[in-house]
């Protein structure tokens, strides 16, 4: 799916967002394209509609605090696809969540209790805590804070790189 950097009518960014949600905003006239060119190296295409990949809201802001999502995407991007126990990058459809202190013993489901995991650590672990199966945590799970950064980690490098250069030139 294609990201737009959504910046403040300030030209602060608040958030990435799809580019459904920026062609809404851009048509309903609630943000217009931040970039002073247009310069279509940095515009998304969808069929034959650009869309540029920085947008501004028109609009005052007062910016909400956001939490972030506790679902399996995001623990998985936050363990950054390793898993936490063999150290080994898998893809995606590889990785289990496992709870460091099993769910069978009422562990709960928070973000300091889920790592994620690959089959093979997770069958070995079983409904043990690390310390029964003599298994190592390669860090302890944590609650992300800054919401902006944890979803700049899902955007692809190029794209990073570009908005980057938008605040560069600008
Ligand atoms: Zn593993």
């Amino acid at each position: 799916m294609q990201k737009v950097l959504l910046l403040d009518n300030q030209n602060r960014p608040i958030n990435i967002c799809t580019w459904k949600r920026a062609l809404i905003l851009l048509m309903k006239g609630k943000a217009v394209n931040a970039r002073r060119l247009n310069d279509i190296e940095s515009m998304i295409k969808i069929e034959n509609v650009l869309i540029p990949n920085v947008i501004k809201l028109t609009y005052d802001l007062a910016v909400p605090y956001k939490e972030l999502p506790f679902c399996r995407e995001n623990i998985l991007v936050r363990d950054e696809f390793i898993c936490q126990y063999c150290g080994k990058k898998f893809p995606a459809d590889e990785l289990t969540l496992d709870h460091v202190f099993p769910k069978s013993r009422l562990g709960p489901d928070i973000w300091e209790n889920i790592v994620a995991c690959c089959r093979h650590c997770n069958q070995k672990k079983a409904d043990r805590t690390p310390k029964e199966a003599k298994m190592k945590l390669l860090r302890r799970p944590f609650r992300p804070k800054d919401y902006l950064i944890f979803e700049l980690k899902k955007c692809p490098d190029y794209l990073v790189r570009q908005w980057i250069d938008y605040f560069e030139a600008s």
